[in-house]
């Protein structure tokens, strides 16, 4: 009794900081380190907590192999919950996190809902920030505006007890991954076409179910996933579009949530509509809560061309879908998620590097059955709302285009000396 109210909170104000004193190339853009998309930064930091001392104090350190027993909780109970997010350095040489409270609170509730243990999650974008002073100017020179690391903060139940039960260690560790950029590999123009092709699951194949935990992002989701994946890739696809139930509802694609703007077929107005948070299916997304709230404050009267749209977020088949695309009714679809994917294996050379997923990507064909939809083609006149979303994301990402000073900013003050 009471022992919870003693143990230490997560607190980043302070760090034991241990530096490297081997420093690593930086690879250079499209080089094959940068392409494994496993190339760390200099140092990582981490986190310790047991049950019954709570938080240790964080540590910075040369980035490096964990050490944990094999029958550490993670490995057999899939104890695992982990965040995607970037660091950007911006056209006015600062470095900035987008929103990373809304990541810190996501994988919070993903540690509740695998009972890991609970923490303030605002400490999460202070621990990042103290590994970023400390790698942002090697690993993205302020000189070099536009370029960004992936971050991955992992959680993961580190205890040896191999009886099931709620881990009783675990461990919090942030790792920084120069991670390729499109934009930078080849000439605008050469880039390839960044269109998606998405092919629909098949009702034996579902990702997610009301009472599951699809909506947390735990390790958990993902390795089953890739085998629908793994078929999609082999005839040409490159992600899984997830449906749902006897209806066939629409939910998200790969790892990232699915937008589609189609005409209302009996207003005749367009609409963005995206599928909802409540039934538990989807994953919230950073970038789809943007999207939405950008889209409701920004398109409800019209862009320069783009006509205004209402947004939705509501249950939506893929019969509507069809039948919107049979009448001509769709505008375009795209996808959205903070992780650049590149679709290809493993490893590519910049000549294979077709398409790509890049925040915000429109999607080019979506297969249902023995239905190809072409989701460019008939909206292409009225069509650009991915393209104007992304340019104003981008514009908070990096700070330009009049968005220095933006509230989803968190800027990263204090960097050390190279
Ligand atoms: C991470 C993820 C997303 C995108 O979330 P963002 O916060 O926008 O990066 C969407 N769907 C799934 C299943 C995901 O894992």
């Amino acid at each position: 009794m009471g022992s919870v109210a003693n143990v230490a909170e997560l607190d980043a104000s302070v760090v034991k900081i241990t530096r490297s004193t081997d420093l690593r190339p930086v690879p250079a853009p499209g080089s094959p380190e940068e392409l494994s998309h496993s190339y760390c930064t200099d140092h990582m930091a981490t986190a310790r907590w047991t049950i019954t001392n709570g938080w240790e104090t964080p540590e910075i350190k040369p980035y490096g192999n964990l050490s944990i027993p094999p029958t550490a909780s993670c490995l057999h109970y899939a104890t695992e919950c982990f965040e995607g997010m970037k660091v950007y350095r911006g056209f006015d040489g600062k470095l900035r996190l987008f929103r990373p409270d809304c990541n810190g609170e996501r994988l919070l509730s993903s540690a509740q809902r695998t009972t890991l243990p609970s923490f303030r999650y605002e400490e999460l974008k202070v621990l990042i920030a103290k590994l970023m002073q400390i790698d942002g100017p090697r690993w993205l020179p302020k000189d070099q505006p536009g370029r960004f690391l992936y971050l991955r903060p992992t959680l993961i139940g580190s205890g040896p007890h191999l009886g099931i039960q709620t881990p009783k260690e675990a461990l919090l560790f942030i790792v920084a991954v120069p991670w390729p950029d499109p934009s930078q590999l080849k000439k605008p123009g050469q880039a390839g076409k960044p269109g998606l092709k998405l092919l629909a699951s098949a009702p034996d194949t579902i990702r997610a179910w009301p009472g599951g935990f699809g909506n947390a992002k735990l390790g958990a989701n993902y390795g089953p996933s890739l085998v629908a994946h793994g078929k999609a890739q082999a005839v040409g696809f490159d992600q899984v579009l997830w449906l749902f139930g006897e209806d066939r509802q629409v939910t998200e694609a790969g790892a990232s949530n699915f937008f589609v703007v189609w005409e209302n077929k009996d207003t005749g107005k367009l609409e963005l509509v995206t599928a909802p948070l409540e039934n538990q299916l989807i994953l919230p997304g950073v970038t789809r809560r943007s999207v939405l709230q950008l889209a409701r404050t920004e398109m409800s009267k019209s862009v320069g061309s783009l006509a205004p749209v209402e947004v939705i977020e509501r249950d939506f088949t893929i019969g509507e879908v069809e039948q919107a695309w049979k009448e001509g009714r769709i505008v375009e679809s795209f996808v959205c998620g903070t992780a650049v994917r590149f679709n290809s294996h493993t490893y590519y050379p910049r000549d294979m590097l077709t398409r790509y997923q890049y925040y915000i990507t429109p999607v080019k064909v979506i297969r249902n059955g023995d239905v190809d939809m072409d989701m460019l083609e008939a909206g292409a006149s009225r069509a650009g709302y991915a393209v104007q979303l992304k340019a104003w994301l981008e514009a908070i990402m990096f700070g330009k285009d009049g968005q220095e000073n933006h509230e989803w900013s968190y800027i990263i003050e204090g960097e050390s000396e190279k």
